[in-house]
């Protein structure tokens, strides 16, 4: 069958346009979603992201390629350090509670598609390094407040969202400071204040900024180029833009990543979702009123790069649809156990269930249009129901329950799903390497789910003296 699916296409936002989608290294693509800053309840707009490239990394596994899928934890940031002055907690522990609750949203969600979650405070030997080369090379500068990007000596700045310096406002997330050189300069390395966490560097005690922080974690488990990079639009600028720049101002290569892909925001009523708008949804309050499966289908059938409109009443609207399909599987669950050999309504139903996998991987592979592959799915809902009806034999309802589960693999929907590929020995060691950081910070939730992960996909850990090892069951 795999001769016969169509070759996949990615709506790059680097080109703004859609280009067959070609890893560097063969069958192996490596990808990476910025990840969230652990200092507030996670909300639908984060949802939303999440199940998009949640559904890109199932559809790559399901079309054989082997995915790695690295998600960063900004577990320092600015946020944070608020958070902490606010509430007198521990940064550490605002970091557990609400990565904690984010890991709950996204197992509800059926989210389990990330292989590593990368911690920035465990590669401050990698940032510092990264912006030590910066400075070097002449990219970056050192003041009395912390070292500063220089965006006018880089002369790609501006090409993955288009913007050009003279039209950046100081804004929310580029901070004022009097001693850069130009208002578009970020930070890399923010010198300590009274009161704040700091780590050792060249230029004194201090933290990373925020954008060098995922070019230190993809660089050092990628290398200098890597196939996929996707985030909201809202991170394009200046934060993807940044990562661009230290990127390929740091290592010489063009382009840092292959493919950008940019998912459309989350919109209340027509207007974004604010805290102070009042119209704040949080993963956890939205899981407590609506089946999560729901939640999923709203966000899944709608393509992922238009804007969608939340309202309770969508949300009761797409729970309609989506026990429409469920109606269909569980009388497809019904009738195959005790199917007769052949039935009248056989023919009519192995010529849909072809013709919709055929148009479920059109759909999918042209930019992942879940929109399209779902009504590909509801319109063969309709003709399962009337085959049953007729009445249909063993074979053709095997072919339907096969087609339904190659629907719930890619798009975590229905029957819980499936989709992981097997694991080769790079991939398992950052695993085990994220495991143990873990532990480092005594955060057993995430070592024992990486473990549980791990042998899931067969692979079993032994702690032994010398460290961890590990074998395929
Ligand atoms: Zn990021």
């Amino acid at each position: 069958m795999a001769e016969s699916l169509p070759p996949i296409v990615v709506y790059n936002t680097l080109t703004r346009s859609k280009v067959p989608f070609e890893p560097l290294h063969d069958r192996q693509v490596s990808m990476f979603v910025c990840g969230i800053t652990p200092q507030d309840q996670t909300h639908l707009g984060h949802a939303k992201t999440y199940v998009t490239f949640d559904v890109v990394a199932r559809y790559l596994r399901a079309r054989g390629y082997s995915v790695f899928y690295l998600q960063n934890v900004t577990d320092i940031e600015d946020r944070i350090i608020d958070k902490m002055r606010e509430t007198g907690r521990d940064w550490r522990d605002i970091v557990r509670q609400y990565y904690g609750e984010y890991q709950e949203g996204m197992q509800a969600l059926n989210c389990t598609s990330v292989d590593v979650y990368a911690y920035a405070t465990d590669h401050i030997p990698e940032i510092v390094a990264q912006i030590q080369g910066l400075v070097d090379k002449g990219f970056a500068y050192v003041t009395e407040t912390g070292v500063y990007y220089d965006t006018t000596k880089f002369s790609g700045w501006g090409k993955l969202s288009g913007q050009k310096i003279e039209e950046l406002k100081p804004g929310a997330r580029v901070a004022v400071d009097e001693t850069k050189r130009n208002p578009a300069d970020f930070a890399l390395w923010k010198a300590q204040k009274p009161g704040e966490p700091a780590w050792d560097s060249p230029w004194g005690k201090g933290r990373p900024g925020w954008h060098i922080e995922d070019t230190a974690i993809t660089i050092s488990r990628f290398g200098p180029q890597y196939d996929l990079h996707g985030g909201a639009t809202e991170l394009m600028f200046p934060h993807h833009e940044a990562e661009v720049a230290q990127a390929e101002a740091y290592t010489g290569v063009t382009p840092f990543v292959r493919y950008w892909m940019h998912g459309g925001m989350l919109m209340i009523q027509g207007e974004e979702m604010h805290k102070s708008l009042g119209n704040f949804w949080a993963i956890k309050d939205a899981l407590g009123r609506w089946d999560p499966m729901v939640l999923r289908f709203f966000f899944l059938n709608a393509h992922y790069r238009s804007p969608i409109d939340f309202s309770p009443e969508a949300i009761e609207e797409a729970g309609r649809s989506y026990e429409r399909l469920r109606e269909a599987t569980r009388n497809l669950e019904a009738a195959l156990r005790a199917p007769p050999e052949t039935g009248p309504g056989d023919a009519a139903l192995e010529m849909a269930t072809t013709r919709v996998r055929a148009a479920f991987e059109a759909a999918m592979s042209d930019d992942f249009n879940s929109r399209e592959a779902i009504a590909a799915i509801f319109e063969y809902a309709r003709e399962l129901n009337r085959a049953l009806q007729a009445g249909a034999g063993r074979a053709a309802l095997s072919g339907a329950r096969d087609a339904f589960d190659r629907f719930a693999q890619v798009l975590g929907l229905f029957r819980g799903g499936g989709g992981g590929a097997g694991l080769d020995a790079r991939q398992i060691d950052a695993m085990i390497r994220t495991r143990e950081d873990a532990r480092r910070r005594k955060d057993f939730a995430t070592a024992d789910r990486i473990r549980a992960e791990l042998a899931e996909r067969g692979i079993v850990l032994e702690d032994t003296r010398s460290g961890v090892r590990w074998k395929r069951r």
